[in-house]
């Protein structure tokens, strides 16, 4: 392993640190109690730059690494995991497989705008009936003069109520192929999809929809990437995108850190710092050690991306073992800070309700281990 932070990565790490402080904070609270996201966040996220890291800069992108893309995900965390799922969803999710897919007049249509933060995407793959195997979905396309008619539903799908566009996968044959797998730019409102807003106990001020979808029409030319499928478009978005999630697992888990040893310095109990007792200055420390081995992971992951040598299995080790982190830190956290920790004066209950969504989402911890294990499994 051989990566190091540059000074280029040191300066993105400052601004985002800046824009998390001064613009971020202020409005974290707010956003969880009123269960809803601010939408000009993603207009500052398009000035900044940020939602555009990952790709070229002719593309309308920032041309950065993924160590910058881990960076910018990490610090958006440290203040709101609510704030970066809607960021990753968008950024990420919604629009990567249009820049690896689409053609000039998708880019121009969809991806342009979003990246600059004037529309917003989201990313609709989960169904009632199945999260964890995206193998067995149900939502049907089927072919009709000019375009396509879908018939099905999608569950919990980030910025989904708020959405301008939704990449939506459904399937184009009968069979359980994965090549009948195909993904659908679906401009909203479209009269075929009924959306609504669900009410959740984590990340609430990220937006997640239930989409009923009925007879809806969709033009041929949003259709992504033919007809045959886009099977593995999908799985190496996700494949990436984990390591990103695991970047953002690590914020929630300094952040919550970070209020933690603040607290135990200050709260007195029997006339000193709690912090010189050695049992929360032990657990202190373990939610210190725990952060060191995540960072390591999600840097050697994000390392692995850059030189295109990342593996399903790593990209899942990586996503099990800093997601867990943080429920634990975040956790151990709330320990520290006794009856106060529950209350939502603090932020270490939303970091700990907030950690929750990445042991589930993106691929639950056990499906992490499916992917570790189908590595020595099928050799
Ligand atoms: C807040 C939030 C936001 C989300 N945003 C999006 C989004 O934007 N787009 C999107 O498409 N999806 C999104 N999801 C859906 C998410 O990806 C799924 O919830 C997740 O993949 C799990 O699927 P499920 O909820 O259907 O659980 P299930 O698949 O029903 O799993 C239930 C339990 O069974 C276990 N299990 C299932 N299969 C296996 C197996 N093969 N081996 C071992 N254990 C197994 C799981 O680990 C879990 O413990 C979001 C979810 C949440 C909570």
């Amino acid at each position: 392993m051989d990566f190091s932070f540059s000074t280029e990565h040191e300066q993105l790490r400052e601004t985002m640190r800046r824009h998390g402080r001064e613009e971020l904070a202020p409005l974290a609270r707010a956003a969880d109690d009123t269960e809803s996201f601010p939408p000009a966040l993603f207009r500052r996220w398009g000035e900044l730059g940020v939602i555009g890291a990952r790709y070229p800069a002719a593309d309308g992108g920032s041309d950065m690494d993924k160590i910058s893309d881990c960076i910018i995900r990490e610090e958006l965390s440290y203040v709101s995991q609510a704030f970066c799922s809607s960021f990753s969803a968008h950024s990420h999710l919604g629009i990567w497989p249009i820049w690896r897919a689409g053609t000039p007049e998708q880019k121009a249509r969809f991806f342009r705008p979003a990246v600059d933060g004037k529309q917003v995407a989201g990313f609709g793959l989960s169904e009632p009936d199945g999260g964890s195997d995206i193998r067995t979905l149900k939502t049907r396309a089927k072919k009709v003069d000019g375009g396509w008619r879908l018939d099905g539903s999608k569950l919990y799908i980030t910025n989904a109520p708020m959405a301008d566009f939704l990449l939506v996968a459904a399937r184009t044959a009968p069979e359980l192929t994965n090549a009948a797998i195909s993904l659908f730019i679906v401009a909203l409102p479209n009269p075929g999809f009924r959306i609504s807003k669900l009410e959740k106990e984590g990340i609430k001020g990220s937006e997640t929809g239930l989409i009923y979808i009925e007879d809806a029409f969709v033009p041929d030319d949003c259709l992504l990437g033919g007809e045959t499928g886009n099977y593995d478009v999908i799985l190496d978005s996700l494949s990436e995108n984990r390591v990103g999630v695991a970047a953002s697992a690590l914020g929630i888990a300094r952040g919550a850190f970070d209020a933690a040893l603040a607290y135990a310095r200050e709260r007195l109990v029997r006339g000193k710092p709690i912090l010189q007792y050695q049992a929360v200055a032990h657990r202190l420390a373990d939610m210190a050690a725990e952060i060191e081995a995540a960072k390591w992971m999600v840097y050697h992951g994000a390392w692995q991306v850059d030189r295109g040598t990342l593996t399903p299995a790593l990209a899942a080790k990586v996503k099990l073992i800093a997601s867990e982190a943080a429920l634990r830190v975040s956790e151990n956290a709330i320990r520290v800070f006794g009856g106060a920790g529950l209350m939502r004066e603090y932020p270490v209950g939303r970091h700990h309700r907030d950690a929750l969504v990445y042991i589930i989402g993106e691929g639950t911890s056990d499906i992490q281990r499916n992917l570790i294990a189908r590595e020595f499994r099928e050799t």
